[in-house]
Order: C-alpha cells, then structure tokens, then sequence
C-alpha cells in the first residue's frame, strides 16, 4: 500500500531515526527518538521520507554514498 507510518519511540541517543519496510503490506514504518526536540523531530521524519521517495531501501548504495547523495 506504501503508506508510511510515524512511530516515536526512545532509541540511544545517537539515533535520530530509521525506517522500517513492513513487507507483508508494502508499507514504511518511520521510528523517530523521542529524545529530540519537536523540531528535530520534523526534520528527521522529513529526511527520512525522503530516503523512502527516493527508493534508497531498494538501493545498492552503500550507507555511506547514500547519505553522501542526500546533500
Ligand atoms: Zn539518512
């Protein structure tokens, strides 16, 4: 269905966010830390969102090249 879900949950605080792809509903699942301010928040859901419009969970890319390719 490719719908994408927000999920705030608490993760090391280093994480920011990370995507989840729900196969069996062709879904995403975006888990954003709570620790981050409300604004912090919005922009790693905006960036993650992004990742997911450009396909880069299908990607051959490496993690590196990927973020490389998000500037
Ligand atoms: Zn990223």
């Amino acid at each position: 269905m490719n719908d994408i879900f927000i999920q705030e949950i608490r993760m090391p605080y280093k994480v920011r966010a990370m995507i989840m792809l729900d196969r069996e509903n062709d879904d995403y699942v975006i888990y954003v830390n709570d620790y981050l301010s409300e604004e912090a928040r919005l922009r790693a859901i905006e960036h993650e969102r992004e990742h997911i419009g450009k396909g880069h969970l299908y990607s051959e890319l490496s993690l590196v090249e990927i973020e490389r390719s998000m500037k």
